[in-house]
């Protein structure tokens, strides 16, 4: 399989105030296109911090980044932001949807911000992957939360990324809910999507 993420001893210090902390260093990491892996660790231990570097929502002090081959670390703000938005699909804990917005409309933002113009039909394609198709005229504060997260995942997709960053992406869900949304991802990550997700629960890293 071919290396979709290489990261080379990448630190990143915050400073606030008088206070230093270390969030991450020399963190080196290889991910091939197709895997599906999680990361794990105790609370504040940089697992959300190295998810916004993979992501290009953050930029590393130190250290190599290679994606696709291609170094980044030198890039600037405007071809960051373009591969984020084509190339990267991020999901949370908490969805990140707009509440009055129905899932069909907040599956299309991704496509309006990156300037590729509203495809509906491209929009109830990723609604439908995620089991929603019979949700699509629902709003956001319609839904239950495992829809909520499905809506996110479908809005993650619709620029068909590279890769799906998904930071705690069961934290907020019931246990059938859970049990839902990991079918979801492990079904794109069967249909070749590279994923990445931070966990604290112990059955989804198993899995
Ligand atoms: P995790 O996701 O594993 O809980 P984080 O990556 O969020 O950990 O945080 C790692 C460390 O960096 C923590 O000690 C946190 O307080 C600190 N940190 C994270 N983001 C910032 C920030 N924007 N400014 C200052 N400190 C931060
Ligand atoms: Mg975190």
């Amino acid at each position: 399989m071919e290396t979709l993420i290489d990261i080379r001893k990448v630190s990143k210090t915050y400073i606030t105030g008088s206070f230093k902390v270390e969030a991450l260093k020399e963190v080196s990491l290889n991910i091939k296109a197709g895997e599906m892996i999680s990361l794990v660790g105790p609370s504040g231990s940089g697992k959300s911090t190295l998810m916004h570097i993979l992501g290009f929502l953050d930029r590393p002090d130190a250290g190599e980044y290679y994606f696709a081959g291609h170094p980044t670390t030198s890039l600037g703000e405007g071809r960051l932001a373009a591969i984020r938005s084509r190339m990267v699909g991020f999901i949370f804990q908490s969805f990140h949807l707009l509440k009055r917005t129905t899932a069909k409309d907040n599956v299309l933002l991704p496509m309006v911000y990156s300037g590729l113009g509203a495809d509906s039909q491209k929009a109830l394609e990723c609604l439908r992957l995620v089991g929603l198709s019979d949700r699509v005229k629902h709003r956001s504060n319609e839904l239950s939360g495992g829809q909520c997260q499905r809506v996110a995942i479908a809005r993650a997709l619709v620029n068909d990324p590279l890769i799906l960053l998904a930071d705690e992406p069961t934290g907020n869900l019931d246990a059938k809910s859970r049990q839902e949304v990991m079918k979801v991802i492990k079904d794109l990550n069967n249909r070749g999507l590279t994923v990445v997700i931070v966990t604290h629960d112990e059955e989804v890293s198993a899995q």
